[in-house]
């Protein structure tokens, strides 16, 4: 029955569609320079073609601005003192737009008050100049796998340290079992997960879930048999479930921390 289910669920279909275009569409990281010194930013340019990312440059500020305004970028490297413009004002000027932009500041400015005003603008890191290429791509890797983390984590709903949800993939994990859901399962552990301060009724899952108008006299059984289903993935005794409560009288709650 698994099997069958596999091969003919559209959300199945879906998951290993999207699967495969993401294999497809795999790119490159995309890094922009901006560096007024060309011996420097040529160094750059040459040790990050090297690791695989692809770049792109700017020579001075304004020119550096509008890059990595109109440019989709994974990270920008960003010295401070620029013509034009200096990454200070960059770096505040992206992060009005952007609050999500990995930027790395090249400083050659090593004083503490330079550091503090450049993170404190927004900056993901910084590395004085003159810096080891060792320690940039290092930095570089660092704020690459946090940023990638954090957008991980915004589809992400944790019930425990052992369990948690994707709800973007559908998917997510209880101890070492991999968890799987329909689209329909999802739907309810995000309405609940949304509106966890209160109880939901059945009714309301209903109509909110499934779309049924209040007054239709429907089988609230259909929620009680999704929720069973959620409590069997998700608990870790469905018997005694921790996560998906019923509050007597009221409905189902997400208890999370
Ligand atoms: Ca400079």
């Amino acid at each position: 029955m698994d099997v069958y289910k596999t091969f003919t669920s559209p959300t199945a279909i879906k998951q290993q569609l999207t699967g495969i275009l993401n294999g497809i569409m795999s790119r490159k990281i995309r890094i922009l320079v901006v560096e007024d010194e060309a011996a420097i930013r040529t160094g750059l340019i040459d040790v990050l073609v090297y690791h695989g990312y692809e770049v792109d440059f700017a020579e001075e500020g304004p020119a550096g601005l509008k890059k990595a305004q109109t440019g989709q970028f994974d990270l920008i490297l960003l010295d401070v003192m620029l013509p034009g413009m200096d990454g200070f004002e960059i770096c505040n000027r992206i992060r009005q737009d952007d609050r999500e932009q990995p930027i790395i500041m090249l400083t050659a400015k090593t004083s503490d008050d330079d550091i503090i005003h450049g993170l404190s603008l927004g900056a993901d890191d910084y590395v004085a100049k003159p810096f080891s290429v060792a320690q940039l791509v290092l930095r570089i890797q660092a704020v690459l796998r946090r940023a990638k983390i954090s957008i991980e984590q915004q589809h992400r709903i944790e019930l425990d340290t052992d369990t948690y949800i994707d709800t973007q993939n559908l998917n997510g994990k209880r101890k070492d079992e991999e968890l799987s859901f329909t689209r329909r399962e999802m739907d309810i552990l995000q309405y609940l997960h949304t509106h966890s301060d209160r109880p939901i009724t059945r009714d309301e899952l209903l109509s909110k879930i499934w779309g049924y108008a209040k007054d239709l006299d429907i089988e609230t059984r259909t929620v009680d048999i999704h929720v069973a289903k959620l409590r069997r993935k998700i608990e870790h005794s469905s018997s005694d479930p921790k996560f998906l409560i019923t509050v007597r009288g009221a409905g189902y709650r997400l208890n999370i921390k």
